[in-house]
């Protein structure tokens, strides 16, 4: 059961019964919940998807929904071969609008709206800004989506095709979050950037709910040994340490905690620069981030601090990964085992073969398809 938020960054306690954006001290608010003591048997003979992890989502009420299905933990077997460890995909592209964004989308919205949001604005490097439309449809809600210019053509128009108000600006996400932040200021419209509101993370937790239990014998959880997964703003990176936590502390799972290893593009890599530098804090970048993979072009990420935090603590790694690398693990992954992955799903590949080349891969691991090659096809060409 949701209990409190609690700020990140100094601990302070919020209320959870409000809507609410950032501590005054500027920290991130995380959720917390109290054990409900329900044995996680209960919680796996409920039907698959995320809503089956009630006890660690923030809802009071009935899901805004579009039936997000439990998405694929594949054994790839010719990966697993190729490195001599055991590999799965979690394949995201099979929720609504291809990509894991419904996750943080679908919990996301339904919270703000439950607190009474009738408006919201956030910006995006293009998936997020897609996700909320379609569930902000969906709620009957208004919805002001900025987005960088060069975001993909397929963001821009599932913004568009929902009646959601598209804002284009010249720059990065970082200038779409300044335009966001003017027209929260200027509306009263809910800000929902990342980390800025408490609840998008918790629904991207559920990913990670859903692949220990996939891992599991059906009526237990079970940890994967590696995590490898994109980090553009790091939520996903977040939210896969924080399910590790709450369902080690629910006694939901047992054993040692997973390495994280976090990758970014060569092009746009200031948490991977931060970690290879000892920094505790990600230093925003001045070049351009030129990327296929659009869900990394985030150039100054608000929470590098606490991503570096807990790819330090799993003992984890942070790598980058250059653009040739990206197109041919997308050709590999299609080729070898059926799947068209995003390029920030692709990423992974030659991140975890360099571990595995070093004698440093431990499976099983996950490796995180945030979402499908579909959307990009006008990068792709
Ligand atoms: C947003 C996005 C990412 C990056 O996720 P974060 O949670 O921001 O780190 C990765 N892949 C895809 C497809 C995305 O849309
Ligand atoms: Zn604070």
């Amino acid at each position: 059961m949701l209990d409190q938020l609690e700020c990140a960054r100094c601990g302070r306690e919020h209320d959870a019964s409000v809507l609410q954006n950032r501590c005054e001290c500027g920290g991130t608010l995380l959720a917390r919940y109290t054990d409900p003591g329900v044995p996680i048997q209960d919680v796996l003979a409920r039907p698959s998807g995320l809503w089956r992890y009630r006890e660690l989502l923030p809802l009071t009420g009935d899901p805004i929904s579009l039936g997000e299905p439990q998405t694929p933990l594949l054994f790839a077997s010719r990966l697993s071969e190729r490195w001599g460890v055991e590999t799965f995909i979690k394949d995201e592209s099979t929720l609504p609008g291809g990509t894991f964004k419904a996750r943080g989308a679908s919990v996301g919205i339904t919270r703000a709206v439950e607190l009474g949001a009738k408006s919201v604005v956030l910006p995006s490097a293009g998936n997020a800004g897609g996700a909320w439309a379609i569930y902000a449809a969906r709620a009957g809600i208004e919805l002001t989506v900025t987005m960088a210019r060069t975001a993909p053509v397929a963001n821009q128009r599932e913004v568009e095709v929902t009646g959601a108000t598209l804002e284009l600006v010249e720059g990065t996400i970082a200038d779409a979050g300044a335009r966001a932040k003017e027209i929260a200021a200027s509306t009263g419209a809910f800000l929902a950037s990342t980390f800025n509101e408490p609840y998008r993370v918790e629904g991207k937790k559920s990913a990670w709910l859903e692949t220990f239990a996939q891992l599991g014998d059906g009526s237990s959880m079970r940890l994967p040994a590696t995590i490898v997964t994109p980090v553009g703003g790091g939520v996903a990176a977040v939210a896969a340490a924080k399910a590790v936590d709450e369902v080690t502390s629910f006694g939901w799972a047992t054993g040692s905690a997973p390495r994280l290893v976090g990758v970014q593009a060569e092009n746009c890599a200031p948490i991977v620069r931060a970690f290879e530098r000892g920094d505790e804090t990600a230093e925003a970048l001045t070049t351009r981030p030129d990327t296929i993979a659009a869900g990394l072009r985030v150039p100054a990420p608000s929470e590098g601090d606490i991503v570096l935090d807990r790819v330090r603590a799993s003992k984890g790694t942070m790598l980058a990964v250059g653009e040739d690398e990206i197109r041919a693990a997308i050709k590999d992954l299609a080729t070898t085992e059926g799947l068209f992955a995003c390029p920030e799903g692709a990423a992974t590949i030659p991140a975890a073969a360099r571990l595995a080349a070093a004698g440093d891969l431990e499976g099983p691991v996950v490796l995180y398809n945030t979402g499908s090659g579909t959307k990009y096809l006008d990068l792709l060409g």
